[in-house]
């Protein structure tokens, strides 16, 4: 009986800490999918979006570029790619 009470209080004590979680993760959570699922094409809006992933090969995109151009999509390698692709498209 005794071992099922201790079960039972660390059940009590662990579900008020995960719902403590919970409710502080939810905040987050509700103010990064605001600004992430607007996409790319709004990702001008003032705020930096913490961690951006680039486009092309999904790798986080390095917060000094972003600074200096908040509507990048890509890495600097793959946007380096890109525009050579462009340029020899024409
Ligand atoms: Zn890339």
């Amino acid at each position: 009986m005794d071992e099922i009470d201790v079960a039972q209080q660390n059940d009590e004590l662990f579900r008020q800490s995960a719902l403590k979680a919970h409710y502080a993760g939810r905040q987050n959570t509700a103010m990064t999918a605001k600004s992430g699922k607007a996409g790319p094409s709004s990702g001008g809006r003032g705020t930096l979006p913490r961690h951006k992933a680039c486009c092309d090969c999904g790798e986080k995109i390095e917060t000094a570029r972003l600074k200096a151009m908040p509507n990048a999509v890509r890495c600097i390698g793959c946007q380096e790619k890109k525009e050579r692709r462009d340029r020899s498209l024409g």
